[in-house]
């Protein structure tokens, strides 16, 4: 059996989303800021683009910039936020520990340019409080970042909460919403959202296409100079196809959203309860407040790499921390930051669900899994000392 379950790293494009696009090829494929009739007919495509996904957020056409991505839209809302407190004399940041690295890295490339970043602590369950934000305010803070959803243990932040509170100290408040978009209800307006990225590719879009969200008013910085697209603040031709298969992608996401919430967060429980009967493993995150196709687990005495290769072996495509992490052998700062020790979080497995999985995959990912950790252990020498007693399990 194939189970696609690598969802948080990018999802299949849907059937809605392509068609929408493929006329963009070679039917209505003018470059947007033509005067001809040609282009004029893709600059009506890319603002009925634009009206569908203002819609579904809750915020004005104008107040949309595509990018090329979550990556691209964190990177300008970061530099924009700090360009616009620089000129005030703020160089204060305020976001937490186990942001997505496009965002993380980011400000520690304002840090070398005397920026003072403040990471908060995300506690072992994954969440930071409005609370936690308010005591972090001061006169100096021109930005608090803090992401909707985690993209890997899934916990969901209290955005509106955190919102309302920079809203009430006059801070500038970014959100990357890049796992939330399409799964969660997003309203800019009643979350007290100031300005928001998302990824079409996360949500059944194409890759390479993205928004950032930033409320009137609030000035942006290129991060690409060149024409004027975008009202001068995004340069380089529109990927028209893609920003079309992303507002239809939304749409969709957003038409099925309670549906697909239950549907997928059923399974995802299935899984949870099935996963925390392996001895010494634990769930990362909590099981309230999380995304609905997001499992994280940590067993204690495997390499999680090794686990993912002979999963990959029977069919199933899941994910060890980070994709963008894979590849080094940190252990990821997303589990380092909820305190799991350097040991525990090498063992650590993400499986991220969509509605195109079903039970009777579920059923398949339960019976694979705890035969290869069982496996995976007999083999391990640090397991071996764990249960003859000469050393101690982190997790009882
Ligand atoms: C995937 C992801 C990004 C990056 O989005 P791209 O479109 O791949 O650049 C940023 N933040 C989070 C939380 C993500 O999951």
């Amino acid at each position: 059996m194939n189970v696609y379950a690598d969802n948080a790293a990018t999802t299949k494009t849907s059937k809605t989303a392509i068609a929408a696009m493929l006329p963009y090829f070679d039917e209505i494929y003018g470059n947007p800021s033509s005067l001809h009739t040609a282009g004029q007919r893709a600059a009506e495509a890319l603002e009925k683009a634009r009206e569908t996904i203002a819609g579904i957020l809750n915020c004005t056409p104008r107040e949309i910039t595509f990018t090329s991505g979550g990556s691209e839209a964190d990177n300008q809302a970061i530099v924009s936020a700090a360009k616009i407190g620089e000129r005030k004399g703020k160089k204060h940041i305020i976001s937490t520990a186990f942001e997505h690295h496009a965002v993380l890295h980011t400000l520690k490339a304002l840090q070398k340019q005397g920026f003072d970043i403040e990471l908060l602590p995300v506690g072992d369950k994954g969440f930071v409080t409005a609370q936690q934000v308010a005591d972090a305010i001061t006169d100096k803070t021109c930005l608090v970042s803090v992401m909707f959803a985690n993209n890997e243990i899934g916990t969901i932040q209290p955005i509106a909460e955190i919102g309302k509170i920079c809203r009430e100290k006059g801070v500038l408040f970014h959100t990357d919403a890049v796992q939330a978009a399409g799964h969660l209800h997003i309203d800019v307006q009643q979350q007290n959202i100031d300005m928001l990225s998302l990824s079409a590719h996360k949500f059944h879009g194409a890759k390479g296409a993205g928004v950032l969200y930033a409320r009137k008013g609030i000035a942006l910085t290129n991060i690409i100079e060149g024409g004027a697209q975008e009202r001068g603040k995004r340069a380089g031709t529109e990927n028209l196809p893609a920003i079309v298969a992303m507002a239809a992608a939304l749409k969709e996401a957003d038409d099925d959203l309670t549906k697909n919430s239950s549907y997928v967060s059923a399974m995802r429980d299935r899984l949870i309860e099935g996963l925390e009967k392996i001895p010494h493993s634990i769930l990362n995150g909590t099981k309230e407040n999380r995304l609905p196709g997001n499992v994280s687990f940590c067993f204690e005495g495997i390499e999680g790499e090794s686990l993912l290769l002979l999963l990959d072996s029977k069919g199933i495509s899941a994910s060890s921390g980070s994709a963008c992490t894979s590849g080094s052998l940190d252990p990821s700062h997303v589990l380092l930051s909820i305190g799991r020790p350097h040991e525990v979080a090498h063992g650590s497995l993400r499986l991220s669900l969509s509605s195109y999985n079903t039970p009777e995959q579920i059923e398949y990912i339960l019976e694979e899994v705890p035969p290869i950790v069982s496996y995976l252990r007999e083999m391990s020498p640090l397991w071996l000392d764990k249960i003859s007693g000469k050393k101690e399990f982190f997790i009882k």
